[in-house]
């Protein structure tokens, strides 16, 4: 997978280097591995799939997220930006390295109690995951697992999402 990922220097801002995975979703092979593999994070080891949603944060989370509830059979949900989900939104806002920005989410798209997994493309600082399992709790229901293509494992997003207990963390690379 490593090599269908590219490293982006200095994008989007001096300093950062931006994990590019649009050569991996060229791939159909590769997609393909990825996509299975995330979905097993939503399988115990004998292979019954032990959720009932999976959620997926704008925007790569979209392109990740609704192939691997599909494999899994369950429904799709996403989590926009702020103001782009038409009916009645929770909404939940966390802190931005700059600023500040809003997720928000269907209220009825998750019903109270259903297991969910978060799927996204990268862990970074965390405050993505976060903030999407505070949207998951407001609907009365459990973030029980996440999956990401890639941790930057320089930053503190595990201990920042509480992996570990209750949280099952799964990361490809
Ligand atoms: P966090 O909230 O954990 O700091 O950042 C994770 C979110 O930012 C994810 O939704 C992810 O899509 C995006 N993100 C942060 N860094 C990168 C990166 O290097 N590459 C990609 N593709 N997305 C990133």
């Amino acid at each position: 997978m490593d090599r269908l990922v590219v490293d982006v220097p200095d994008f989007p801002e001096p300093g950062v280097v931006f994990k590019d995975i649009t050569p991996l979703l060229a791939d159909p092979e590769g997609f393909a591995a990825v996509v299975a593999a995330l979905a097993d994070a939503g399988r115990d080891a004998d292979g019954t799939v032990v959720v009932d949603k999976v959620v997926g944060m704008e925007a790569r989370g979209f392109i990740l997220g609704a192939p691997a509830a599909l494999a899994l059979g369950v429904g799709f949900v996403p989590v926009r930006k702020a103001g782009k989900l038409p009916g009645d939104v929770h909404a939940v806002s966390y802190d931005l390295e700059y600023g500040q920005a809003t997720l928000e989410v269907h209220c009825h798209a998750i019903a109270p109690g259903e297991r969910v997994l978060l799927v996204d493309d990268v862990l970074a600082t965390g405050g993505t995951v976060a903030a999407t399992r505070d949207l998951v709790a407001a609907c009365g229901a459990v973030t029980t697992g996440v999956a990401v293509l890639m941790e930057l494992s320089f930053l503190p997003g595990r201990a920042t999402i509480g992996a570990g207990g209750e949280l099952d963390v799964t990361a490809l690379s």
